[in-house]
């Protein structure tokens, strides 16, 4: 009876296998009309100067208003995306929305901001960013300093002659390179020797129990120490209540993102957002301390 035992599990397997391909196939589809259809949109994150209180600059962050499935988080399709071959015209439509749209916030404002993209590593490591970035910047005029790329950690798991050229090329440009999720990811720390970035961005989940978790902080705390000492900024990411701000900026971090701060919203609620009274008083407490009120 066990022979009919495992043949059934054998038929439940193909039959779960052959849905999750009927799904991947079918996403393949959706995903090269969402393009055209115009279902993607960007959302966008602020990120706050520590020193001033102010927002510097934000992050874009790809939404995909899916037909059937309501609006989805890059988690939910990145992966159908780069598997897809589709990444090189996304990241291409996501840095001219981007450019764009920083044009008429900072036209609105009377501010110089800058935006981030998030670049894939498949895409940095065998695809041509530098063309992209420049046929971008010399289509919408944008100043490449108001231009970030965040590149994570395994993009320089291979720091081989093609990766090192298009960062230099990146950073002759005069665009911002920014590592992403700093600390998550397998790499060496030998990369931050040879890599041009200006920024780096402790990853959150190092900044979730900061408060509560010695270890946690003391990461943070010497992440901080060694990014100064290596003239970078530091961004705190996924910060969320004010405690963690506070202890962020009691560190010397430069720059903090997460809800608290704001979240990812659509570009017209970015364009009246203002920091909540709670992040104020934060910033009110540890600054008053400082200067001894
Ligand atoms: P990431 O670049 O590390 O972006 C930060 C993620 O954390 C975002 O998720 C954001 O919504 C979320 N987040 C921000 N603040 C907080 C917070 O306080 N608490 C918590 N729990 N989460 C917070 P999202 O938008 O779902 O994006 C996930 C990842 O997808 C991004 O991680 C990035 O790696 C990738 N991604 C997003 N947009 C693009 C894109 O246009 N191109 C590429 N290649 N990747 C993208
Ligand atoms: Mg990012
Ligand atoms: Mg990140
Ligand atoms: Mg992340």
């Amino acid at each position: 009876n066990s022979k009919q035992c495992g043949g059934g599990g054998y038929r439940w397997y193909s039959i779960l296998l052959a849905e999750e391909v009927e799904w991947t196939l079918k996403l393949h589809n959706q995903l090269q009309h969402a393009l055209s259809e115009q279902q993607f949109e960007l959302y966008y994150q602020p990120v706050v100067e520590v020193r001033s209180q102010e927002i510097v600059g934000i992050e874009a962050l790809l939404r995909w208003h899916h037909p059937e499935q309501g609006m989805l988080s890059p988690a939910d399709f990145l992966q159908a995306i780069e598997t897809g071959g589709l990444m090189v015209e996304v990241t291409d439509w996501v840095l001219r929305q981007a450019c764009t749209d920083l044009n008429r916030l900072m036209e609105e404002t009377g501010r110089i901001l800058w935006v981030s993209v998030n670049i894939s590593p498949n895409h940095f490591v065998r695809g041509d960013v530098v063309s992209s970035v420049k046929s971008v910047l010399e289509s919408t005029g944008l100043e490449p300093a108001c231009l970030n790329l965040e590149l994570v950690e395994s993009t320089f798991l291979s720091f081989d002659e093609p990766v090192r050229r298009a960062l230099d090329e990146i950073r002759t440009l005069g665009v911002g390179l920014m590592i992403d999720d700093f600390g998550a990811g397998f790499s060496s720390l030998n990369y931050l020797k040879k890599v041009p970035a200006s920024r780096i961005k402790i990853d959150r989940s190092f900044i979730r129990d900061v408060v509560s978790d010695s270890a946690d902080a003391a990461i943070t705390r010497g992440v901080i120490a060694l990014a100064h000492k290596l003239n970078l900024q530091v961004v705190g990411e996924g910060v969320e209540d004010r405690y963690q701000l506070a202890f962020l900026l009691r560190n010397h971090c430069d720059l903090v993102q997460g809800f608290l701060p704001g979240p990812p919203m659509p570009f017209e609620q970015l364009r009246t957002h203002e920091l909540s009274a709670e992040t104020r008083a934060a910033f009110a407490e540890v600054h008053g301390r400082e200067s001894g009120n």
